[in-house]
């Protein structure tokens, strides 16, 4: 592949940045330079704005179930290129084939959940709230969107932004991560194919330019955030200071407690799927495991054969599990993690560092059992394939050592008992709970998000909650004098 210079897409076409500076894309299984993408300027951003903002006139005149049928029709489009769309992710990303098939898929599911915005857009009326008088709440489009992506799911996450935010009437600009930006290029190809009007939606690739831009611009509304936390809290902050609408979906530190009558079997298998697939960059990882003292060892050997037996690799090759990090930094992070947790005092049972390779950003499985709380290879997100392992008198004591974190996206539990079901639903904190399953994966038509740290905001991510936050409403309370015969 050649490294493509990158452009941004405003306006229904292709333009150059304004920027003389350009970032590397790796494809981080082999460390090729496959593209190179433009840290755009304020100059660039603030075109893609005005372009939006006039594109908004018109798009949110347009009926809705003409919208729909744009939606459909992207629907089929992204459909027909499935096969293609991951091999670009895998390619970008590192993730494995087969996991990048599933992420295409969630991203699809979110254009299939945007075309029904007919019934979604719907508003409410009362025939009669007083004599000869009725009320209607009608749903309108906000204006300009802005959505800020982060590199670990290129189509995923941006499809539970742009989607829906289109379907609804807005326009929108999506800056996607600088380090997986091509994706994009196809994601707007193919709604431009589907009959998208020019300005609807653009693309500005870039870094804190471009996102400072957003931010501060007054013709943007509304902003969608997904990140890391301290970025997640600056973008909060500061749209928010601007009096705009903002959503900030952030990072993670999800617990999975298993319990002694839990199937070790299934429970070890969807750990290890959850830990270390997508090399645990997934907001979803697990990346700590509360278990039962008493099952502790004979959970321990099972995870780690399981574990030993990873296939590591390019992703694009059969059979690979296990792909790269995303990055040379990424993996010296997660070398320094690995030295930090044997300084702070943890068991290393399975040792990444092992199984380096000059191939790409390469590191192993790595799991630590005895981890304390205290130990920064529990407290931070480190965002990588490795596992802490802290054994536990209860689920009681599971449930206090992941409230005590300070993100609470998502948590599992593996239990065969209803009660102990209940008392985990009703008293851990984290917004995506799993029951006997590694990863309480994004649908399109259920809110996705977490609490705590790991989001900023009131209304989440995808289902009723994007509506709501895409939309603005206008009650009409109007008096008809009844006829006199
Ligand atoms: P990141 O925070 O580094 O980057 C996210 C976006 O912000 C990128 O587009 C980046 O260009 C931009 N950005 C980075 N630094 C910035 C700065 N100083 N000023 C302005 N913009 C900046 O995140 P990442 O490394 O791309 O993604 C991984 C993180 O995303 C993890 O923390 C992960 O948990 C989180 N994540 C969360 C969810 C969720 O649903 N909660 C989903 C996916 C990823």
């Amino acid at each position: 592949m050649n490294a493509e210079k990158l452009k941004n897409y405003i306006n229904g076409e292709w333009v150059e940045s304004d920027t003389s500076y350009y970032e590397d894309v790796f494809n981080p299984a082999t460390k090729s330079v496959i593209a190179q993408v433009p840290i755009s300027t304020s100059r660039d951003v603030e075109y893609a704005i005005e372009t939006a903002k006039s594109a908004f006139e018109s798009w949110r005149n347009v009926p809705i179930p003409r919208r729909s049928k744009i939606l459909f029709q992207y629907h089929q489009l992204l459909t027909e290129n499935t096969d293609e769309l991951a091999r670009l992710i895998t390619i970008e990303n590192g993730k494995s084939l087969s996991e990048a098939m599933g992420e295409v898929q969630r991203g699809i599911e979110n254009v299939e959940f945007a075309a029904g915005v007919p019934s979604l857009m719907m508003g409410d009326s009362l025939s009669t709230i007083a004599t000869d008088i009725e009320a209607t709440n009608y749903r309108y489009p906000i204006g300009v969107i802005g959505g800020i992506a982060p590199f670990n799911f290129p189509m995923m996450v941006p499809c539970w932004m742009f989607p829906m935010a289109v379907a609804l009437g807005n326009t929108f600009i999506l800056k996607p991560s600088e380090k997986t930006p091509l994706l994009t290029k196809w994601l707007v190809e193919l709604f431009t194919e589907a009959g998208l009007p020019k300005g609807v939606f653009n693309v500005v690739y870039g870094a804190h330019d471009v996102v400072n831009g957003l931010l501060d611009h007054s013709a943007v509304k509304a902003i969608s955030f997904v990140g890391s936390k301290p970025v997640g809290e600056y973008v909060y902050k500061r749209a928010s200071e601007n009096l705009k609408r903002v959503q900030v979906l952030a990072g993670a530190k999800n617990h999975v407690v298993v319990l002694n009558d839990a199937d070790l079997e299934e429970a070890t298998t969807n750990i290890v799927g959850s830990a270390f697939g997508s090399a645990g960059e997934r907001c979803m990882a697990c990346s700590v495991v509360t278990v039962e003292d008493d099952i502790a060892d004979e959970f321990l050997a099972k995870l780690t054969e399981k574990t030993n037996g990873i296939e590591m690799g390019n992703g694009l090759d059969d059979g690979v599990f296990l792909g790269p990090v995303i990055r040379e930094d990424s993996l010296k992070r997660t070398i320094r993690y690995i030295e930090k947790g044997i300084e702070e005092g943890a068991k290393l049972v399975c040792d990444g560092r092992e199984r380096l390779s000059d191939d790409g950003f390469f590191i192993g499985p790595t799991i630590f059992d005895e981890v304390t709380t205290e130990m920064s290879i529990w407290k931070d997100e480190i965002f990588a394939p490795v596992l802490s392992i802290i054994r536990v008198k209860n689920l009681k004591e599971a449930v206090e050592i992941a409230n005590s974190s300070e993100f609470a996206n998502g948590a599992c539990i593996f239990t065969s008992n209803a009660s102990s079901i209940r008392y985990f639903r009703e008293n851990i904190d984290a917004g995506m709970l799993g029951v006997n399953l590694g990863v309480p994966a994004p649908m399109a038509f259920f809110p996705f998000s977490g609490w705590k740290s790991s989001f900023f905001g009131t209304l989440h991510a995808n289902g009723k909650d994007s509506v709501d936050f895409y939309t603005r409403k206008k009650v009409v309370t109007a008096r008809y004098k009844a006829p006199t015969f």
